[in-house]
């Protein structure tokens, strides 16, 4: 059984370039809470698999990398990308978003045994809550008792359109059409997948954040949060 944390804890899910990471980052800066990127998780596992030519058909392998992974978030301002995702001491982040750990990675969160895994560790690293954590099933499986949960969504030509940005600034050029072909082939692998699927929470806040500013999400998000909790035992920071 899970039981609720102390501190203030927010669930972001979403499918793929819906501006969860976005939208977590801001926030956790504005709070002052940890921000924990899934996503990022299982595409470093993913990673690893493929830098150590482990066959990705092969489950136990894959649980034995998520097993003995030890991630890190970072905050390094001088960065374009100032979070940083750190993998057993090692600095993943432009790495984890190439084309072949982004083409494989639903693949390798498919398998139950290796979301087991990463979801004892998701849940460890916001043990003590002041988190805001973001992904497919945060709200629905890692953390169903959060303070606050949210669901974000788009039209796939925008989400396609801000995944460009995103790997512009990361250095990776793909034209737009492929990325629309990606996402839409993950979002359907994630969504129909039996173990833990990409869903929206009951009682989940959603938000339809086509055609809307950065802004206006953030202000959205905040405003959601000041009204009182259904589980209020926690104290901001
Ligand atoms: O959010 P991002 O696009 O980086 O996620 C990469 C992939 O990781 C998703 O397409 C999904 O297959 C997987 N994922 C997941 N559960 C999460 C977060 C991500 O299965 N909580």
């Amino acid at each position: 059984m899970v039981s609720p944390a102390k501190g203030l804890t927010i669930a972001i899910d979403g499918p793929a370039g819906s501006g969860k990471s976005t939208i977590a980052q801001i926030i956790s800066r504005k709070l002052n809470l940890k921000c924990l990127d899934t996503g990022a998780m299982y595409r470093g596992i993913t990673l690893a698999a493929l830098r150590d030519k482990v066959s990705l058909d092969e489950e136990e392998s894959l649980v034995k990398i998520a097993r003995n992974a030890n991630f890190r978030f970072d905050y390094k301002k001088r960065y374009k990308q100032p979070f940083r995702v750190i993998l057993n001491g090692k600095d993943v982040t432009r790495e984890i978003r190439s084309k072949r750990v982004t083409a494989h990675v639903s693949q390798v969160s498919a398998y139950p045994a290796v979301r087991r895994e990463m979801v004892k560790k998701q849940r460890e690293m916001a043990a003590e809550g002041n988190v805001v954590m973001e992904g497919r099933d945060i709200g629905s499986v890692v953390l169903p008792h959060a303070h606050k949960k949210f669901y974000l969504t788009a039209s796939i030509e925008e989400r396609a359109k801000r995944r460009s940005v995103d790997l512009q600034r990361d250095g990776y050029e793909i034209s737009q059409e492929a990325i629309m072909r990606e996402i839409a082939r993950r979002d359907h692998y994630d969504s129909t997948r039996p173990a833990s699927p990409l869903v929206v929470p009951s009682d989940a806040i959603l938000i339809d954040t086509t055609g809307k500013s950065v802004e206006e999400v953030v202000n959205e998000v905040l405003r959601h949060l000041e009204e009182p909790q259904d589980n209020d035992s926690f104290e901001k920071r």
